[in-house]
């Protein structure tokens, strides 16, 4: 359609004097018996264009000029848009939460025809969940529409809210099912074609297989859990205060049962703790003495992420404010009126209960599981990457956030390579300065080797060697120097902070994608010949907090800085208004707070 412009123009526009025809050969033409209709048609046509006056020819000319100008960069941009044409790689994005929200955050829309698969429209600020199951903060002020991002970045990209149920890498596809079936077979189903993809598409609860939980517990991960356990506890509390119950059945209605000791678990049980107290006490004081909220941990301890004087603390004030802490203790199947567990000592005991809330950590989604067995990576039990973030087993996918893990290598694998790579001379030992000269990239490659010496209060490399007068290593001497080093290989956690960091991360990468190409910045390759492209991926961790109701947050920062107290409440305040995705969930998650600290938190079982 872009090739027909010319003569359109051609036609309206006046030719070059010297070549116009003249008037007698054009009659001649008229008189000639054999002309086409088309041939007369465009005779018809000249002849109009010559009696029309100038001025109305340049409007016409400027007119069918910009309307054919204006229609060509229309259907440029269409088609670069679906197709990824115009030399853009076309990069698809799984998923909206920490580490897709990130990447696309940070991904330049100038390189790439970017395009995002997700179930969910908007990114969620997942801390703030266990705030929402009580009133204390709102699920709207938690969430930013995807549709804001992509309006915000002058619509350069495209979204569309669907679930992706198959990655077919080797013919570079995604197949994916909208909930609403809108398409001729109304099934929903499309397949997107990627160049790079970049799956994040995070976890699902673990059940363990438990008998009864998926039925009868609740789980806190999406939004939607939040608002159904905000509603059920306002459910039995009302069960509760109704009339003709024994003490039995108004005990067993306010019995919420957190099983799972970890940071979300023991968040959402202050959080209780809180509403009951603060608020529902009032509001329903004839039940307040039958609530009891338990804590059910199959460890020994809780939080125990955390340093030793958190966890100590965490369980005294729990044990001082009345929450019921059963550690030791591993729930073995859950019924819609009890939850049986078992512990060494009392053998296993049912307990009747009104809610229970399964937080027992995250497992890999079928998505996942089906992809992995593609890649050969079917007896792992999370997908695993290199440090570049790339699928381990297949080209051009990334993997990111909580669906992955990074799988670092070991220095023991590669040992043999690294000396023949510091050995420069080929003279089988390797001297101080050989080392020097590659201790750099090492560091980089493998950063336990720094984390081992960091650990064992060891300033250098030299402090590895046994001998520390050694002159020269051979192959014996550097492996048994370095055969301690990957005891420090540690897997980063399933946090939004990880997520985050490596969304940003890739996106760097991929906007310096051509630079590096040619400009390599990362370390020497071991195995093969030359630099890697990019350096790989380090995540900084900036400290923890636990929220542990009544005002009071516990927080471990980089530098082993423990604190608990008030203080640090307001800590966590500042920091995660700050760390909210835009200035509209900023202003709403404080507005939140406001409200909360001068009406207290709503009550009505919406
Ligand atoms: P998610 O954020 O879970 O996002 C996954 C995305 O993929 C979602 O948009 C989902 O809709 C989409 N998706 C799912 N299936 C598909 C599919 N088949 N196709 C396409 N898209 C799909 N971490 C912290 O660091 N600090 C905290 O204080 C903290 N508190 C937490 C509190 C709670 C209650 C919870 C549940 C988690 C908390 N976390 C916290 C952990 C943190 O939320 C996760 O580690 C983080 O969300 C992981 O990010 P992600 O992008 O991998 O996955």
């Amino acid at each position: 359609k872009r090739a027909n412009p010319a003569p359109l123009l051609a036609l309206v526009s006046r030719p070059p004097p010297h070549r116009r025809p003249a008037p007698t050969q054009i009659d001649a033409h008229d008189a000639a018996p054999m002309s086409t209709g088309g041939a007369s048609l465009v005779r018809r046509a000249l002849e109009a264009v010559r009696r029309t006056p100038r001025w109305q020819k340049r409007l016409v000319v400027l007119t069918v000029g910009a309307g054919t100008l204006s229609y060509a960069c229309q259907d440029n941009r269409v088609l670069q848009i679906s197709d990824g044409t115009g030399g853009k790689k076309k990069v698809v994005i799984l998923g909206t939460g920490w580490a897709g929200a990130s990447f696309l955050r940070n991904i330049d829309t100038s390189l790439y025809d970017v395009h995002v698969v997700s179930p969910r429209n908007y990114f969620m600020f997942t801390p703030l969940l266990p705030s929402v199951t009580c009133g204390t903060v709102e699920a709207r002020s938690i969430v930013e529409p995807i549709r804001n991002i992509v309006r915000k970045r002058g619509g350069a990209f495209r979204f569309w809210e669907a679930e992706c149920y198959k990655i077919d890498p080797t013919s570079k596809k995604v197949h994916c099912k909208s909930g609403d079936g809108t398409n001729a077979d109304a099934n929903g189903e499309f397949v997107v074609d990627y160049d790079y993809l970049i799956v994040t598409v995070g976890a699902k609860p673990n059940t363990f297989n438990t008998p009864g939980v998926a039925e009868n517990c609740h789980f806190l991960k999406e939004v939607e859990d939040a608002q159904k356990i905000r509603k059920s506890v306002m459910k039995c509390f009302e069960r509760a205060a109704l009339p003709n119950l024994t003490d039995e059945e108004r005990k067993k209605n306010v019995h919420f049962v957190v099983i799972g000791g970890g940071p979300t678990g023991v968040e959402f049980a202050a959080e209780l703790h809180d509403f009951v107290n603060e608020d529902l006490a009032k509001l329903y004081p004839d039940v307040k003495k039958y609530v009891n909220i338990s804590v059910i941990e199959a460890g020994e301890h809780i939080l125990t992420m955390f340093d030793k004087r958190i966890t100590h603390f965490a369980e005294d004030k729990f044990k001082r404010t009345g929450i019921d802490l059963k550690t030791n203790f591993k729930v073995v199947k859950v019924s819609d009126k009890t939850i049986t567990m078992s512990n060494p000592t009392t053998g296993e005991i049912a307990v009747p209960y009104g809610l229970a809330v399964w937080s027992t950590g995250i497992g890999t989604r079928p998505i996942i599981m089906d992809f992995m067995k593609q890649v050969g990576q079917g007896n792992r039990r999370v997908l695993a990457t290199d440090e570049w973030l790339r699928v381990l087993g297949c080209d051009n996918v990334y993997a990111l956030g909580d669906c992955a893990t990074i799988s670092q290598r070991k220095v023991m694998e590669d040992v043999d390579s690294i000396f023949r790579v510091a050995d420069k001379d080929n003279s089988g030992t390797l001297s101080v300065k050989n080392i020097k000269n590659v201790l750099g990239d090492i560091y980089q490659r493998y950063p336990q080797v720094e984390l081992y010496l960091k650990t064992n209060q060891m300033k250098g490399f030299h402090d590895l060697l046994k001998d520390k007068e050694t002159e020269e290593l051979n192959i014996e001497e550097f492996k048994k120097a370095l055969a301690q080093v990957d005891s420090q290989v540690k897997m980063l956690p399933a946090t939004a902070q990880v997520a985050a960091q490596e969304g940003a991360y890739l996106a760097d990468c991929f906007n310096r994608m051509n630079t590096c190409e040619e400009n390599p910045e990362g370390p020497l390759r071991i195995r093969g010949a030359g630099r890697h492209r990019f350096k790989p991926f380090r995540y900084r961790h900036l400290g923890q907090f636990a929220p542990l109701g009544g005002e009071q947050t516990a927080a471990q920062l980089p530098g082993d800085w423990v604190h608990v107290g008030h203080s640090t409440q307001w800590l966590w305040y500042s920091v995660y208004a700050s760390k909210q995705f835009s200035w509209r969930t900023r202003m709403l998650v404080v507005t939140d707070w406001g409200r909360r600290f001068f009406f207290g938190r709503d009550s009505s079982s919406l």
